[in-house]
């Protein structure tokens, strides 16, 4: 009998403290029950726990459903979504039976992925690796839990990208609901037609308390922004950053100015290596990553690489390079020589920004 192997990633962080690790854990108890109930899933479903704060570990390795008992959850500081990946690559590698030529293996993991924060460790090598080997063989599903969890962030790695928004004890129940019904949806079509096809999580039965996250767009209520410039004189790269206002008094109200609707303000321009791009998903540096428009940040810094003026100048191709001031510059991105001006009132349009 071929499995369906599913990966339980929680973050156990302690802002989980309280009411949702206590939902958290009665939701999963109560999944558990559910699924032994149904024969699709008894026959094929293996499920694994793995639990991260600062640290990582496999609380429940993967196990078949009628010996499964759920662990009281603990929680932990910090949020290594990094490791978390890294982890579950080790436990895909050495826990899931892979297809060959001679062997039909497991059938393709599940995963489901539940954190209410941003990562506090250096995920990005982890989810390039996961992208590179791992993506394509599991079917991922991250959920934001409430309005901090970083979905901009879960979307560099999985395909499904979802919101809880639910408040009380009975909203939770229902996303655990969904995503009972979720798991069975794939145990029963794995049963009958494979695991070929795209996965595609269904939000009918969601009952309002899940949204999806448009993949590769990066969540709008992060707290940063960042822009990634060139000097156009050494030629170096420098990262702005810019701050949400959305914490702090409105600028509005502590300048007479007319950046009323700025929704970022400066908070520095910093050199960087080269390997920053080396570390960066390469669809968030080019067209296709998020955009920003000009008119939601405020605020100029001056190049940290050769001490031009303006750091914040916007060539044609989009990209940001620094500049003395108006007139003729070279961008050294595309390497064309463009004419600076002055931004007109009014004037608005959208740069492409780092996922930060
Ligand atoms: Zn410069
Ligand atoms: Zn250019």
């Amino acid at each position: 009998m071929r499995r369906l192997p599913l990966f339980l990633l929680i973050d156990i962080s302690d802002s989980m403290i309280g009411e949702p690790i206590e939902y958290l854990q009665k939701g999963i108890d109560s999944m558990i029950s559910k699924l032994r109930q149904d024969p699709h899933a008894i026959e094929t479903l293996h499920i694994s726990i793995i639990a991260f704060a600062g640290r990582v570990k496999t609380i429940v390795p993967l196990m078949e459903l009628p010996g499964f008992y759920a662990p009281k959850l603990q929680v932990g500081a910090g949020t290594s979504l990094g490791g978390a990946l890294e982890h579950l690559m080790k436990e895909i590698d050495t826990k899931v039976v892979q297809r060959t030529e001679h062997r039909k293996g497991d059938w393709k993991p599940l995963v489901y992925l539940m954190s209410d924060g941003k990562p506090t460790d250096i995920f990005q090598p982890a989810v390039d690796k996961w992208n590179r080997h791992y993506r394509n063989r599991v079917n991922t599903v991250a959920i934001g839990l409430g309005p901090h969890a970083s979905t901009g962030i879960f979307s560099k790695f999985a395909d499904n990208v979802l919101t809880y928004n639910g408040e009380t004890e009975a909203d939770f129940t229902k996303f655990i609901e969904w995503m009972t019904i979720s798991v069975k949806t794939q145990s029963i079509k794995v049963a009958e037609s494979g695991d070929r096809g795209a996965f595609k999580v269904s939000l009918e039965k969601s009952s309002d308390v899940l949204q999806p996250v448009k993949s590769g767009v990066a969540s709008k209520d992060e707290d940063h922004v960042i822009l990634v410039g060139r000097c156009q004189i050494k030629k170096s790269p420098y990262i702005i950053k810019y701050n949400t206002t959305a914490h702090s008094t409105p600028i509005s109200q502590i300048m007479n100015f007319r950046q009323n609707d700025a929704k970022y303000m400066l908070s520095g321009c910093y050199p960087v290596d080269e390997s920053y791009f080396e570390w960066s998903d390469p669809g968030s540096m080019g067209g296709d990553g998020p955009a920003v428009s000009i008119s939601s940040i405020f605020g100029n810094a001056s190049c940290p690489r050769c001490g031009n003026p303006v750091a914040n100048a916007v060539c044609g191709c989009g990209k940001i390079f620094c500049v003395p001031g108006t007139g003729p510059s070279k961008c050294p991105w595309c390497g064309r020589t463009v004419t600076m001006e002055i931004m007109g009132e009014g004037v608005d349009f959208d740069i492409t920004r780092s996922y930060g």
